[in-house]
């Protein structure tokens, strides 16, 4: 591919914004993508803000917050279920962990309710 604006010359990448392909002189490098020099600059910059943004409300999306506590309150139930069901009543070793496996997913699922929010107010 050749520069846009410079035909024979080769780009070394297409600006972010239009798609053109420009040379090292046309482009400016903003380290996530190229944009075309003087002219899309603050345009490619304004979407890596957007991109970046999402990424970071992405993270910290409420819904992350049920993962952790569900991954637990399953084992939990695992080890208690097995260690109830296997023979060993309430007193077993493996319903006892599990019992714990399901206080801590509990405590787990409140702290991260006050720090994120229920959801229900955003
Ligand atoms: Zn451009
Ligand atoms: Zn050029």
């Amino acid at each position: 591919m050749d520069c846009f604006n410079h035909s024979g010359v080769a780009a070394v990448g297409t600006c972010k914004c239009c798609s053109k392909g420009l040379c090292s002189n046309c482009a400016t490098d903003l380290t996530y993508g190229l944009a075309c020099k003087n002219q899309h600059e603050s345009q490619v910059e304004a979407m890596n803000m957007i991109i970046e943004n999402n990424a970071k409300m992405y993270a910290a999306a409420p819904k992350n917050t049920i993962i952790a506590p569900v991954f637990y309150l399953f084992m939990g139930l695992l080890f208690s279920g097995f260690g109830y069901f296997s023979g060993g009543g309430i007193v077993s070793l493996p319903f006892l962990m599990g019992l714990g496996f399901i206080v801590f997913a509990v405590v787990v699922f409140l702290r991260n309710r006050a720090l994120f929010g229920n959801g229900e107010n955003s």
